[in-house]
């Protein structure tokens, strides 16, 4: 990998997410040597991918280089490689460009989407973890309307207008109110030609309620919000199913649909190598103690979405956020430099500052830990919070611009067909639906 010898431990940080930066940052100008590795050479701001999907962002204002971050930082070393396995043994990593060993590792490589083993689903639907997929699903939305243009067939037509959205937290929610205004504000006018009224969305939640992370007051009013905006809400309903045209569900109700968005799970980053069955947690997360060290390893650590640090209060951990990716980097940063000067290491404590989530123009909804409330107030609160914690002052002035303007306009610009998707739906199956 090319990275000199120092005289200084070394640090190798896996992932420059928002743990994996903030981790990366609070060692800067400290006795270490840090290496970070990432498989892709930026950061990804991921609460905003939904916006870059529906047209309202363009990639790169979401998007933020790594080696920007670190510039100017002494003993730092960036290497864009995909980490395969961890040998605890000998302190190696094995990567896509060769092995290297730490002295201390440390894991934020995040999580991906979780199909749960459902095969079908994996193959046909769509996922929304990376900005190349929300690439993809940018395209698949307008080609699917380019297509419907194109058929007498009533029934082929609906099918290409109808989103179906399976999960119903942050990610589903914010997603399915985006779609519902681009149906009602863009599509009558770019699509003068088609009966876009016919269009449907329709975000298909398992619980028994909206958000279920976040408040019932919460929970109802987003419920509300994407009613008033004309999307189907089905509740305690699962998917089980789908061809790439048509999804079966746990009960009779079936959607024909040429576009399923996958938002209902996660599982931690597998990583080959550590077998210690005291380390599994749930959903391939790895379990932690509150030092973020991982169970059953020495000068192994992982924090952020991929660290399960389980509690009474939190048996399956801390939500899968970007606060407690934030904070967990920051306080391990503070921990091991104590550990390299022979102090005691502080357990981490979560400080939990509430959540949010944005339903459309005017409509959000926030949970504050001692008070929440909903509407355009909470709107702009949730704009300000998502300005702030983007990192790069270029990208806050470019998505502040395209606020405004998208606010002014009704409009979304970047609705573009730069890389069209190829959908892998049944050809047979797209075909039978003509007659
Ligand atoms: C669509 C969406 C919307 C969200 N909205 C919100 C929100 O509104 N508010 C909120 O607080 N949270 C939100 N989240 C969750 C939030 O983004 C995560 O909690 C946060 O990103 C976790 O940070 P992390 O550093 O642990 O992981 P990540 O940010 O996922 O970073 C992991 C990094 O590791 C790299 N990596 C992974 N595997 C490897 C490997 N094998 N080798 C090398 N590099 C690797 C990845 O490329 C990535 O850069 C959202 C997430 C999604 C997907």
């Amino acid at each position: 990998m090319n990275i000199p010898q120092s005289s200084f431990p070394r640090v190798v940080i896996i992932g420059g997410g928002f743990a994996g930066l903030s981790l990366a940052k609070s060692l800067c100008r400290k006795e270490v040597q840090v290496v970070l590795i990432d498989k892709h050479n930026y950061h990804t701001f991921q609460p905003l991918l939904y916006q870059v999907s529906t047209g309202g962002l363009e990639p790169d204002s979401i998007a933020y280089p790594i080696r920007k971050v670190l510039q100017g930082f002494p003993d730092f070393y960036f290497r864009l490689a995909e980490v395969e396995q961890v040998d605890p043994e000998k302190k190696t990593i094995v990567t896509s460009i060769g092995p290297l060993e730490y002295d201390s590792l440390v894991i934020a490589a995040g999580t991906e989407t979780n199909f749960f083993g459902n095969t079908s689903l994996e193959e046909n639907s769509m996922a929304m973890k990376t900005i190349p997929q929300s690439l993809n699903l940018r395209s698949l939305i307008l080609q699917n309307f380019e297509n419907a243009l194109l058929t007498d067939d009533l029934h082929k037509r609906d099918a290409l207008m109808n989103f179906v959205i399976v999960g119903g937290g942050p990610t589903g929610v914010e997603l399915a109110g985006a779609l519902a205004e681009i149906k009602k504000g863009i599509l009558p006018k770019d699509y003068p030609d088609l009966d876009t009224r016919r269009a449907q969305i329709n975000l298909v939640q398992g619980a028994s309620r909206l958000l279920p992370a976040m408040s019932e007051q919460a929970s109802k009013k987003a419920e509300d919000f994407l009613e008033d905006l004309g999307v189907h809400v089905w509740k305690g309903l699962r998917v089980t199913e789908y061809d790439g045209w048509t999804a079966k569900t746990n009960d009779k109700t079936q959607f024909e649909t040429a576009a399923l968005i996958w938002a209902a799970g996660v599982k931690g980053v597998r990583l080959e190598g550590l077998t210690q069955a005291s380390c599994q947690g749930k959903g391939g997360r790895l379990k932690v103690d509150t030092f973020n060290q991982v169970e059953g390893y020495q000068d192994i650590y992982a924090i952020g979405d991929i660290a399960e640090m389980s509690s009474e209060e939190l048996p399956y951990g801390h939500p899968m956020m970007a606060q407690p990716a934030l904070q967990q980097g920051r306080h391990l940063g503070k921990n091991l430099v104590a550990k390299l000067e022979g102090k005691a290491m502080k357990p981490f404590v979560y400080n939990d500052k509430g959540s949010m989530a944005t339903i459309g123009r005017n409509k959000a909804v926030v949970d504050l830990p001692k008070f929440r409330f909903q509407g355009i107030f909470a709107w702009y609160v949730w704009m300000f919070v998502h300005l702030y914690f983007l990192i790069g002052f270029r990208n806050r002035v470019v998505v502040f611009i395209n606020w405004v303007y998208n606010y002014i306009r009704f409009d979304r610009e970047a609705r573009l067909i730069i890389r069209p998707f190829q959908k892998g739906y049944p050809k047979e199956l797209y075909d039978s639906q003509s007659d």
